[in-house]
């Protein structure tokens, strides 16, 4: 039988395992990243595992959510991460040089390699047909040290592309179709693989738009084919010589396929507050718009900014609405501003921005109370753009260009009589990348090799083990879909303290419940219970840790997200799947017990635990882990159980 591309690179990577649906396999990592936000724990446990230099072929660090200097604490994380990049071996993205995505798939991204990322939006790079995972800091970190990153082998989904994008639909609408029809759930423990003769009608910055959206269906990965388009991106960008042809063998086997006519696409839009809120714009049409933003990761390339500048120019934003771009890069708003393009958008009202994630994760330009904000960004999660009543819609840049002109939402097809000769924009490469790379140091040029640890870097939390017995009270008691948002906010105010986990806790499931971290840490822990997907959105590891430093021992929950289920596990946290019943069953306050050696029975591989609530109903909790992950557990998480293994190691 032959292999789907996913496949044929696990198989060329593979240290452990069978590529088996459901089994867990080790596989060698090439290329790791990691940012700033999640990047000082990286190497704080890099430091703590006592590792001495990168392993991998490609280490990154970008400094791209937090670029604004606002006190001591940024800067403080900046320098310790360039101190960082240097001593061990890793490249270093200076603030304002670009999104993490952004600049490796300008720099390093390459077919056929692996690439493990601290950021979910990791799979960008699946678009160049590098097979990229996100995962918690602590799994980057020890990939970073040369071990094998372990995984269960996903199913591989065909998503078969027919036709052609007519004028006006987009990658982003391909992704947006995906998500109307699966769901923010429906990509969980699937790689999503391309195929089908309208790839090669997707250059590949638009693939890489869509797979970095596949992050929201919750897909572990999302992979396209190479061929000319991939070839020419590279050599644009002067790496032509990295190109590998790679494609599935004809007889490939998929676990499923789901089929998008690109013909059949329309403009469409995600309403608030979930990604997947897809309707066709036509439908909320009308809807006034205080604010437009053009950038991110998904659509802040060069090429997803100049079709909304071809729109603007020689036009005005509507005086009701604020424009702001902001590039996912500072190559492509270096290359914008060569061509004019910059001045032509700021002669248009647009408001020009540093190339950052910021308003993304509600760092500056925060709506306005009850606002309605239309992004080109891949998430719209409640007060995520950093105010509680947010309004965000999600859509291509051509959308939101014509939502700027508008003053509201309109299809951009119903624009063009009104402002006369409005063509489709199309999508255009640049003609060669050729823009400084004075922002990115490599490690030959690294100036720091020491770490530099200013006061408000501090110490990496350890747990040492779990209890034998779990008992405690129900903290809190959540719906479905709560995020790693919902955790751990990662506004401004709040995520200033990620390298300092003491104080950060205080922040602890704030947004759902602002006397939560008060009650935990009065109770000296207890357990969480949440409703479907626990921890869905970023890989943001303080989602764990924080609640672990807090002392919370367990979550029962009706499913976990991929990656925080994996960070539970990395810091102690023991992460038990419950039915419907339990979950009906179970209310804030009351108390449970799961007292049946529960460290023992992690440890033999027991699945089914007992859980006893008011010493009255009992309700069965599932633990489903590999050996792995229970070794792991048992051990009070990642860092313990690699100090101890390097001890027993000798
Ligand atoms: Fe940055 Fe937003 Fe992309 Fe995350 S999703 S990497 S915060 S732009």
């Amino acid at each position: 039988m032959g292999q789907t591309l996913t496949e044929k690179i696990l198989d060329d990577h593979l240290v452990e395992g069978d590529l088996q649906t459901g089994e867990e396999i080790g596989i060698e990592i090439d290329q790791v990243l990691t940012q700033d936000t999640t990047g000082t724990m990286v190497w704080l446990q890099f430091e703590a595992m006592g590792l001495d230099e990168v392993q991998t072929e490609i280490a990154a660090q970008y400094c791209d959510h937090q670029t604004y200097q606002f006190d001591f604490k940024n800067t403080d994380d900046h320098r310790f991460l360039r101190s960082a990049a240097g001593t061990y071996g890793a490249h270093f993205s200076r603030p304002g040089n670009g999104i993490c995505h952004n600049v490796h798939r300008e720099n390093f991204a390459a077919p056929g390699k692996t690439l493990l990322g601290s950021d979910s939006h990791t799979p960008t790079p699946g678009g160049l047909g590098e097979l990229a995972i996100g995962a918690g800091g602590i799994d980057v970190t020890v990939a970073m040290g040369g071990a094998p990153y372990y995984i269960e082998m996903p199913e591989v989904v065909n998503v078969r592309l027919e036709g052609e994008l007519p004028d006006w639909a987009t990658a982003k609408d391909v992704i947006l179709e995906l998500l109307r029809r699966l769901t923010v759930k429906g990509g969980v423990g699937k790689i999503l693989e391309y195929t089908g003769p309208g790839v090669e009608t997707l250059t590949a910055p638009e693939r890489m738009t869509i797979t970095n959206m596949g992050t929201e269906l919750g897909a572990t990965s999302s992979i396209f084919p190479t061929d000319e388009q991939t070839e020419d991106y590279l050599e644009r960008v002067g790496r032509g010589g990295e190109y590998v042809p790679l494609q599935p063998d004809d007889d490939a086997e998929y676990d499923d396929e789901i089929v998008v006519d690109l013909s059949d696409l329309e403009p469409l839009i995600a309403e608030p507050s979930m990604p997947d809120k897809v309707v066709p714009v036509s439908e909320v049409a009308g809807t006034d718009v205080d604010q437009v933003i053009v950038g991110s990761c998904t659509n802040g390339a060069y090429e997803d900014v100049l079709p909304a500048a071809k729109m603007l120019e020689g036009r005005e934003v509507n005086k009701k609405t604020e424009m702001i771009v902001a590039p996912g890069s500072k190559q492509a708003s270096e290359l914008l501003a060569r061509q004019g393009w910059v001045a032509e958008m700021m002669a248009a009202g647009v408001n020009f921005s540093e190339a950052t994630c910021g308003a993304c994760i509600g760092i500056g330009h925060v709506p306005a109370s009850d606002s309605v904000s239309v992004r080109t960004f891949n998430r719209n999660f409640e007060g995520r753009s950093g105010i509680e009543d947010d309004n965000v819609y999600l859509c291509s840049p051509e959308v939101a260009a014509a939502a700027a002109l508008k003053g509201e939402i309109v299809d951009p097809r119903d624009l063009s009589d009104e402002l006369g000769d409005l063509e489709a924009p199309g999508f255009e490469l640049a003609e060669e990348y050729d823009a400084s790379k004075a922002d990115l140091i490599t490690p030959d040029e690294a100036v720091d090799d020491e770490l530099v640890k200013g006061p408000n870097i501090g110490e990496v939390p350890l747990r040492d083990g779990i209890d034998e017995d779990i008992a405690g009270e129900v903290l809190l008691k959540m719906d479905d879909n709560i995020t790693t948002d919902h955790i751990i906010p990662a506004t401004q105010d709040i995520l200033m303290y990620r390298s300092n986990i003491d104080k950060l806790s205080e922040f602890t499931l704030s947004r759902v419940d602002e006397t939560f971290a008060d009650r935990a840490a009065e109770a000296d822990g207890g357990v969480l219970l949440a409703g479907e997907n626990y921890g869905q959105g970023s890989s943001r590891e303080h989602a764990a840790m924080c609640p672990m430093h807090l002392g919370v021992e367990a979550v029962l929950a009706q499913s976990f997200a991929r990656i925080h289920r994996a960070n539970l596990f990395n810091f102690g946290i023991v992460p038990l799947v419950i039915d419907e019943d339990a979950y009906d069953g179970i209310d804030q306050g009351d108390e449970v017990e799961i007292v049946e050696d529960v460290e023992s029975g992690v440890s033999e591989g027991r699945s089914e635990f007992t859980v006893t609530v008011n010493g009255d109903e009992e309700y069965t909790a599932t633990l489903d882990a590999s050996q792995r992950e229970r070794d792991i557990l048992a051990a009070g998480g990642k860092l313990s159980w690699t100090k101890a293994q390097a001890e027993e190691g000798g």
